[in-house]
């Protein structure tokens, strides 16, 4: 972390100094008549989007939530690994860690044949592969999620706040203007303000409203799926239990009574049970049903038989069934169209699965954090309005695959166990699928098809284990500066940077007139280089695209004055050198970041990266010319 670049400020340095421009709040405040942004509901999505816009008080923000405040319990909890490296980005990763339940094993139990009515437990899983991430896969209740966003944007430069209590009921949108073209109605949900209705225009809208999304709606979006007829229920308990396996993640089978799935939780006593419930007819819904609590304790005594559970406190529970369903866009742009797209939606607005794989919440925060970097770029104009189209693009193809993973996994779950599981002679089927599934739900399995944003795998032999098109994959390094030992991926921020990792090769020991000087010095100073063509007057030179390098060598072998200057820029207002930009293998056993992620030790090589984390590009040391073209086809 990196403060008093601009000069010394007491206090908390989370807390940025307040941009003079922001809005006065209030409940008789007026709301603004143009903003940049509105962003409707403040769920995952839409918080995760906020928190990005509120570094940027140019851009002015407004969110919107119909309920009154925050929610305070339940709903989803899950938090794959890939979310929490974007959790580092934000800079609450060791806080969420530091509070939440990590889920190392997941334990399964089935059936036990000699006695078929009790259950028994037939596999323990490791549910984070070795190296898959440096991040834990954790579970957290998700008004706490709420919090750690709302800080964020409380504590920016914007101090940004969502105006609660309003709700979205339509839009129209402007097709002959570029002026905040699109005229959002809000009707004041709580009656603080005699439920009366206000227009406010915007420039971009972003539908983060949930599954009965009303953006969704005014855009002409529907949602296509299906529903497997099975009703669930989810409670979060403190109960006392004789069940052994209490505080790990547990998938449990019974032979007649359904099944249960344990996630333990936060703080050491509270877990969470989904319990299957009855089948459903095509036509009914779980919520006809009318299920009570004692219904769902009572079937979940039945399915973990031998054992019983003795509820103290229900904290939060919902019944629901199955469902998935996805739109065909994510945007206001129809087929056939050929302009840029004023209106979005994400998370569950666009696609919704079941709440068994974990997913929901990381989805719709991986939705926002891949529009984010786009709408500033587009409304700083560093980008143009076209970059926008790929939203939509991308993220539609990767709900897809979601859907589809997600409802082959709600299949399994609900499936009964065969007789060759239950004897022993077969790998259960659920246990094959998990251990498939992995990669999926840790949420690192997504990878962007080619396209100007990604570029061809021309040079992927250089970087092996760093593939374009997924995330970049962290690996331990240790900074030339000062000798601390660290994560290479943590110095991104979620603050709209592109990132370029020079990994240097073998014999480079930044001598003068070697391959990391010849890039660093055409980086700094050519008028092709994307560093000086893409930055304005006054800007930092690290402002849009900030520039790494890694050595082969370790600490003692290096010496940080033969580093090129731009390794060692000045910046911020005065002028100070900022020592963190070189790194080289770790020295104290963690790992050699060219080993681990098949970094070519004889010729090294660029990584390009976007500011949502994905590999873009991989090039030579010497490929200045296909740099140069990857940056001009999408900056300004
Ligand atoms: C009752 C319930 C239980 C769930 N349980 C689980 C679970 O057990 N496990 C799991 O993984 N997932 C669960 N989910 C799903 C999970 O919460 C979502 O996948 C995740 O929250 C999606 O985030 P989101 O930001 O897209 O939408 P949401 O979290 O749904 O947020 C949408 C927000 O928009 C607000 N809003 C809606 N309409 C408007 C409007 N017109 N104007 C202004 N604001 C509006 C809503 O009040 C809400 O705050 C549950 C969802 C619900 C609703």
């Amino acid at each position: 972390m990196q403060f008093y670049k601009d000069g010394f400020r007491g206090g908390n340095p989370d807390i940025k100094e307040a941009a003079p421009n922001r809005r006065n709040r209030g409940v008789n405040e007026p709301l603004p008549e143009k903003v940049d942004v509105l962003i409707a509901g403040t769920g995952p999505a839409g918080l995760c989007l906020a928190a990005q816009l509120a570094q940027y008080p140019d851009i002015e923000t407004m969110i919107v939530e119909r309920m009154p405040a925050n929610i305070i319990k339940g709903k989803a909890d899950g938090i794959n690994t890939r979310t929490m490296e974007m959790f580092q980005a934000f800079g609450f990763a060791d806080k969420v860690k530091r509070e939440t339940y990590w889920v190392n094993q997941t334990a399964f139990w089935m059936p036990d044949p000699a006695r078929p009515e009790h259950i028994k437990r037939v596999g323990r899983v490791q549910d984070v592969a070795d190296d898959s991430s440096e991040m834990p896969h954790i579970l957290i209740n998700q008004a706490r999620l709420h919090e750690l966003f709302l800080e964020v944007m409380r504590n920016s430069a914007s101090r940004l706040e969502p105006d609660y209590g309003w709700e979205v009921v339509g839009l129209t949108i402007d097709p002959t203007t570029d002026d905040y073209p699109v005229t959002v109605t809000l009707k004041d949900a709580t009656g603080i303000n005699w439920w009366a209705t206000r227009t406010v225009r915007a420039n971009y809208v972003v539908g983060c409203d949930g599954a009965h999304s009303a953006v969704r709606k005014a855009i002409g979006g529907e949602l296509h799926g299906d529903a497997a007829h099975q009703a669930w229920g989810v409670m979060d308990i403190l109960a006392n239990t004789d069940f052994p396996d209490v505080r790990q993640k547990c998938l449990i089978s019974s032979a007649s009574e359904g099944n249960v799935l344990i996630i333990p939780r936060e703080g050491g006593y509270v877990f969470r049970m989904y319990v299957e419930l009855d089948k459903l007819r095509p036509d009914e819904k779980a919520a006809h049903r009318k299920f009570t609590q004692e219904d769902m304790i009572a079937a979940a005594n039945r399915i973990i038989r031998p054992y019983s559970l003795d509820v103290k406190e229900i904290v939060w529970w919902s019944i629901y069934d199955i469902g998935h369903s996805i739109t065909d866009k994510f945007d206001d742009v129809s087929a056939g169209e050929n302009r840029n797209p004023r209106v979005f939606t994400a998370g569950d607005a666009c696609h919704t699965h079941s709440p068994k794989a974990g997913q929901g919440m990381n989805v719709s925060m991986q939705d926002t954090f891949n529009l984010g970097w786009k709408l500033i770029h587009v409304l700083q104009g560093r980008a143009d309005a076209s970059l926008l189209r790929s939203y939509s693009k991308e993220r539609l193809t990767e709900a897809k695959r979601l859907v589809e993973t997600d409802h082959a996994w709600a299949r399994i779950m609900s499936a009964p166990t065969t007789q060759a599981e239950r004897d022993g002679t077969e790998e259960p089927r659920i246990i094959r699928q998990f251990k498939q599934n992995l990669e999926f739900t840790g949420g690192t399995a997504v990878k962007y098809d080619t396209s100007y944003l990604f570029a061809a795998p021309t040079h992927q032999a250089l970087a092996t284990g760093e593939e374009i098109g997924r995330r970049f994959h962290s690996a331990p390094v240790v900074r030339l500066s000062d000798a601390k030992q660290m994560q290479l991926g943590h110095i991104a921020e979620a603050d709209a940077r592109w990132r370029i990792y020079a990994f240097a090769a073998k014999a480079d020991g930044s001598s003068a007139g070697s391959a990391i000087h010849k890039l660093a010095d055409w980086l700094e100073n050519d008028a092709d280089s994307p560093v000086v063509k893409y930055r304005r007057t006054g800007d930092d030179i690290d402002a849009v695209i900030d520039v790494r390098a890694v050595f082969q060598q370790t600490f003692e072998q290096l010496a940080y004055e033969d580093m090129p200057s731009l390794l060692r820029p000045r910046t911020g207002k005065l002028g100070l050198q900022d020592h963190e930009k070189v790194f080289c293998v770790d020295h104290k056993g963690a790992g050699d970041i060219f080993d681990l992620r098949g970094i070519d030790r004889e010729r090294g090589c660029m990584i390009v990266v976007r500011p949502d984390q994905y590999v873009a590009n991989v090039l030579p040391l010497d490929g200045y010319r296909p740099l140069a073209d990857y940056f001009a086809a999408i900056l300004r």
